[in-house]
């Protein structure tokens, strides 16, 4: 039976980033060696790191000026770099979820941070829109999308201080005006590469600002200076990185991506209105294009147990929804073919026949 994979991280991957990693794990071009088993400063291996580097550049138009680097640590370590190399005094940050309020967290260590907005009361269903951003604090902290609640600021906001995003889990997914951001970060275990690798886009001259000591693998500016290898780097993810970016490109591009994603959700968002038994949990305006959460209605919350059954026996895997929502989320990332968002609507309107 065909699987049909909604997980929501590590999740889906394109076909092609599999086939063409597993190719280089056992023989890197024709070397007779493998991926894991040469040096990251080989010639073969700055090339992969070369192109992945430009690819970004490239699929997202990222302007003069910026760097892209390829870490270790995961989105949670940037929740820390970040206010280590960043808040000399004041942060503000928009609490739209249990990642933003991580990152949160780790810049009470380092200064004052100030709660701009929160959706925190009505269990982070919407994306907070009044609120004022402190003219005096170094940076404001988003994230664009969040993965767990199914919500996601789809539109390149304006701040007239420097603007830190993390886009764990909608980078790729639509074009982004880069010069908005002084940095933009994310793990890579959605919409780019197995999990391992982070990807930071930072405008250089946005660093340097503050006064304290950081650390030399904690400072961006070891990471520029020394082209993402201050240290071995995460080899295979980011030849898998690579892969993608050249997936990505060869498929049409970001644009071509956003208006994938769009008529995936219009598909299943159409089928959550419509069918008597589920209802979205996201605010309609600020419903996500990857993560599409939706519960069984009131009146038939007691068939939720069976519907997961239903799904599971029909390949669906990955629609549980997270703990903290319940019900289900699809997640619907870049590599997501629209015959599984289909073959997930089918499988609702033949559970909703049933009852
Ligand atoms: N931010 C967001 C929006 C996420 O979805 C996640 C992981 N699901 C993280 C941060 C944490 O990422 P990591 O596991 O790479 O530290």
């Amino acid at each position: 039976m065909k699987k049909h994979n909604f997980n929501a991280g590590p999740s889906i991957l394109p076909q092609s980033t599999i086939e063409n990693t597993a190719k280089a794990i056992l023989d890197l071009n024709g070397s007779g060696l493998s991926l894991m088993e040469i040096s990251h400063r080989t010639k073969d291996f700055q090339a992969v790191i070369d192109e992945a580097v430009a690819l970004f550049k490239e699929l997202l138009n990222i302007p003069e000026g910026y760097s892209v680097l390829f870490l270790g640590g995961g989105a949670s370590l940037e929740f820390c770099m970040v206010p280590f190399n960043f808040l000399e005094k004041k942060a503000a940050y928009l609490n739209t979820g249990v990642w933003a309020k991580k990152a949160m967290k780790e810049a009470k260590g380092f200064g004052e941070v100030v709660e701009v907005a929160s959706s925190a009361d009505a269990n982070y269903t919407f994306i907070p829109k009044d609120y004022t951003i402190p003219a005096d604090a170094d940076y404001f902290h988003i994230t664009t999308n969040n993965t767990i609640y199914g919500t996601e600021i789809r539109k390149d906001i304006d701040s007239t201080i420097p603007l830190i995003a993390d886009m764990s889990s909608d980078i790729f997914s639509r074009p982004i005006d880069v010069s908005k951001y002084a940095l933009i970060y994310g793990g890579a275990q959605k919409n780019l590469a197995p999990a391992g690798v982070t990807f930071v886009i930072v405008k250089d001259e946005a660093l340097g600002k503050v006064s304290r000591y950081i650390p030399t693998m904690l400072d961006y500016r070891t990471h520029i200076k020394e082209g993402s290898m201050f240290n071995t780097p995460p080899v295979v993810p980011i030849y898998a990185a690579m892969e993608t970016l050249r997936w990505i490109k060869a498929e049409g591009g970001v644009k071509e991506m956003e208006r994938r994603a769009l008529e995936k959700a219009d598909l299943l968002y159409g089928e959550i209105d419509r069918n008597k038994l589920f209802v979205g949990t996201a605010n309609k305006e600020d419903r996500s294009l990857m993560n599409i959460c939706f519960v069984m209605k009131d009146e038939y919350k007691d068939l939720e147990a069976e519907f997961q059954k239903f799904a599971t026996e029909r390949g669906m895997i990955g629609i549980k929804g997270h703990r903290s929502v319940g019900g289900f989320r699809a997640s619907c990332y870049n590599a997501l073919p629209k015959e599984s968002v289909e073959a997930l609507v089918a499988c609702m309107q033949e559970f909703e026949k049933l009852h």
